[in-house]
This record gives structure tokens, sequence and C-alpha cells, in this order.
């Protein structure tokens, strides 16, 4: 079979062309005549003999390093199958860890990061604003198996250590935060890391576990800044069309073994047609949406951030954000540049009426904008927009939201690809009838 000889390394291009062209070979697949990769889908593999089947279940998962890094033998779809392979090998790359293993959704991938990194007993130290359902995750089914939540101020690390004990095994955040996009350092958790590990045997350790889906690797690479796992969303703007689930968790390769035994017996896989449509259309193309959408976010924040109805507004990249250095040294794109992402949240001036105004404004866009879609989800083609006091964020307590800078004012705004002008446009005219 004739291989392509590239005359460079993969490491001498960057991540966008990298994205569309992935590893110039995989090791997962031998395809040599497509320009896109074919799918596969076969929930079973035939085997050449009893003796390749046999090698394939002892290499699967094998915590035994020799066996790691072989061409895989591939045998059912739940332990492991060349399309998913593939977009891990260009998911890996992209957030620049070891190794990637893909689930079924963001939250398969979460509930898999920490069903490996905690025994009964152990606890997870959170930040105290979470994904709704992550929250859910911690709150109602970890006890359930023994293991406990706390939660703290990760904007204040030096607060933070006093909620440390030792049972701590996991410091887990998302920056941005969802939906209120404050950022979180993560060099500074990283730090704190450092201080309570170096009293501590390697087995007990704590681990810092960044969920990256806000930012998605174009706009900022965690590992690269301390952190020790990532775990994100493919559903929202990696996927970024609309039409797929999925979730990541890009660890160190001694994880790797841990997170194929939990999903093979956990079972949630993502199907190989959804991981072709993520590796063929939305990785290719993620850096473009992103750089778009950044665009127009800029330019719609400013908007708001002038508007007389609107209190404040959160985007990283505005020019009144409050976190303005950590933005700039944080969420970068791979060549260094400023990516401060498509998510913005913002708060309107309080009308003293039921319902709110937020309310209010999201029931007139949802009923009347042609450009902004009433819908949760984030990081598609369409503008999408939310209540999270009442919507995505609702498994939280009223008073928790409250304290912990969610409003009930607040309202979400994913940014699509449509033309800016039409966005900005329909939100001026939604905002003079509320
Ligand atoms: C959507 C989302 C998740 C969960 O992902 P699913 O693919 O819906 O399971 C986790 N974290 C954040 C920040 C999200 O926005």
């Amino acid at each position: 079979m004739e291989t392509r000889k590239p005359h460079a390394r993969k490491e001498d291009y960057r991540m966008r062309t990298h994205l569309i062209h992935g590893n110039f070979e995989s090791k997962k697949w031998d395809y040599n005549h497509h320009v896109v990769p074919p799918i596969s889908h076969s929930t079973a593999f035939r085997l050449t003999s009893l003796h390749r089947g046999a090698q394939g279940f002892v290499q699967f998962a094998s915590a035994d390093e020799a066996l790691s890094g072989h061409m895989p033998i591939y045998i059912y779809d739940r332990l492991d199958e060349p399309t998913r392979s593939m977009l891990e090998e260009n998911l890996a790359y992209a957030e620049g860890g070891d190794v990637c293993v893909t689930f079924a959704s963001g939250m398969a991938a979460i509930s898999t990061v920490l069903g490996v990194a905690l025994r009964q007993g152990q606890e997870v130290l959170a930040h105290q604003i979470l994904y709704g359902c992550t929250y859910s995750l911690m709150t109602n089914w970890l006890p359930r198996f023994g293991m406990q939540v706390r939660f703290g101020d990760f904007l204040k690390p030096e607060a933070l250590a006093a909620q440390v004990t030792p049972a701590t095994r996991v410091l887990y955040f998302e920056t941005p935060v969802n939906p209120t996009m404050e950022l979180i350092d993560i060099g500074e958790i990283r730090r704190l890391a450092d201080q309570i590990n170096a009293g501590r045997e390697e087995k007990d350790r704590v681990l810092v576990v960044v969920d990256n889906t806000f930012a998605t690797p174009y706009c900022q690479r965690p590992l690269k800044l301390g952190a020790d796992i990532v775990a994100e969303s493919l559903t929202k703007d990696i996927g970024g069309f609309g039409t797929d689930m999925g979730g990541a968790v890009i660890a160190p390769s001694a994880w790797y073994n841990h997170l194929m035994l939990f999903r093979k017996d956990f079972g949630g896989v993502l199907t190989p047609r959804s991981a072709w449509g993520i590796l063929v259309y939305g990785l290719p193309t993620l850096a473009t949406r992103m750089i778009n959408q950044q665009k127009t976010a800029q330019r719609v924040a400013k908007f708001l951030s002038e508007h007389p109805k609107v209190e404040r507004v959160a985007y990283p990249g505005a020019e009144c954000f409050a976190q303005k250095a950590l933005a700039h040294r944080q969420m970068v794109n791979p060549d260094g540049k400023f990516a401060p992402g498509g998510m913005l949240y913002f708060v309107l001036k309080e009308s003293g009426s039921k319902p709110s105004r937020a309310e209010k404004l999201v029931d007139y866009l949802a009923e009347h904008a042609y450009t902004i879609t009433l819908a949760v989800s984030l990081g598609q083609v369409k503008t999408l927009i939310e209540h999270p006091f009442s919507m995505t964020h609702s498994a939280l307590p009223d008073e928790q939201k409250r304290a912990f800078g969610m409003h009930p004012e607040g309202v979400r705004l994913s940014i699509g690809l449509e033309d800016w002008h039409d966005i900005i446009g329909d939100l001026q005219i939604a905002l003079e009838r509320v």
C-alpha cells in the first residue's frame, strides 16, 4: 500500500490545520484511499484466529505498559472501535494530553472521571457553581456510593485550602464558570494542589480536574496550565452543529486503562455515527467557528454593556470584564492570540415586576426573534438564549444561586454564526419591549 510521506512533522503544523488533517495517518485504522475518513459501523469484529481474539482480550485496557501502544485488536464496539479511536487521537492532540477516551455524553465523561478517581470515603472539592447535572451527580449520586462533595469558592484559592480534608482527592471546576462567565485561575489551583500534595503519598494525591466545555481546546488548554485531567462535552462547541451528543476525558497515559475499563463496564460508549460526525464536521471547523463566534460575541457584549436596561455584561473578551488580566493569560488560542470564546452572560436592571425583565426578554425573543432561539445547550451554528436561574441551573437551591452570583435577571447567550448585525438588531428590539 502506498503511504504518504509528509515532508514535515505534524508538530510543525498549527492546530487549525491539524484538526482538519488529523495525524496524516491513523494508527487506529488503515485506510488509504479516502479524503474523508470512512465511517465504520460494526458492533463486532471478525477475528482471524482464536489466538488473535485471545490476544485482544489480554491487551484490552491492560495495565501492562508493554502491551499498550500496539495496533489495537478490535473485538466489540463497547470495548474499542476505529471511528471513535480516530476522534480520540485528535482530541488528545487538541487538548495537548497523552490520551483521550470518549463517552456517550459529557455527563458520562464527568461521571467516569469521578468514578475512577474516588473510592468510598473520599471527597471531591468542587467550585460552588457548576453545570446543573454535574451538581446533581455530586450531591445526589456520589453520597450513595459513600463519596462526599464539598463546595468552595475557587476564585479565592487561599480560602479554599481550609476546605481540603485528608479525604479530598479531586479539585473540580469549570472555567469559564457556567453561566456566570467568571474565570478560575487554573495555575493558582495547580499551586494549591501542589501544596496539598507535598505532604502526601503518591496514591493520596489530589487531582485537578477541569471541565473545558465552554472554552474548547481552541480557546484554552487546561492541561498546559496545570490541570491533571480535562473532561468536556462534545455536544457543545466541539461537535458544533447541535446534532450529536458526546463527551471526552483527556488524561495522562496511566489513566487510559482505568477509563477504558470503566467505559466498558458502565457502558457509556460514544456511538461511531456520532464520533464520525464530530471527527469530520466538528473538529475540522472548530477554529473557524470559534473565531467567528468570538468576533460576534465582542460586538454583542459591547452593544449590551452600553444598553441602559443592562446592569452588567460578563464576557471575557469585553472591555469591562472584571478579570481581564486572567482572561488574557488563560484564554488564548494555540498561536497565543486572545480567544475569549462565544459564551456571554448579562444581567438586566431589575424592573421590580413579575415575571422578571429577564424572563420577559427571553419569552419575547422566543416568540419574535429570527436569529435567537430559546433553547438549552450551547455552541451551535444558531444563537441560543436561556435563563439559567430557572432552567439549566434549577438543580441548585435558590439561596445558593443568589449567594454565588447567579441572578434571576441573568441571561445566558451562546453566540452562533449568524450575521452579527442581525443578532444585535433582534436584541435591540426585544430590549425595547421589556
Ligand atoms: C452541557 C455541559 C455538560 C454536560 O454535557 P452533556 O454532553 O450534555 O452530557 C457538562 N458541563 C458543561 C459546562 C456543559 O455545558
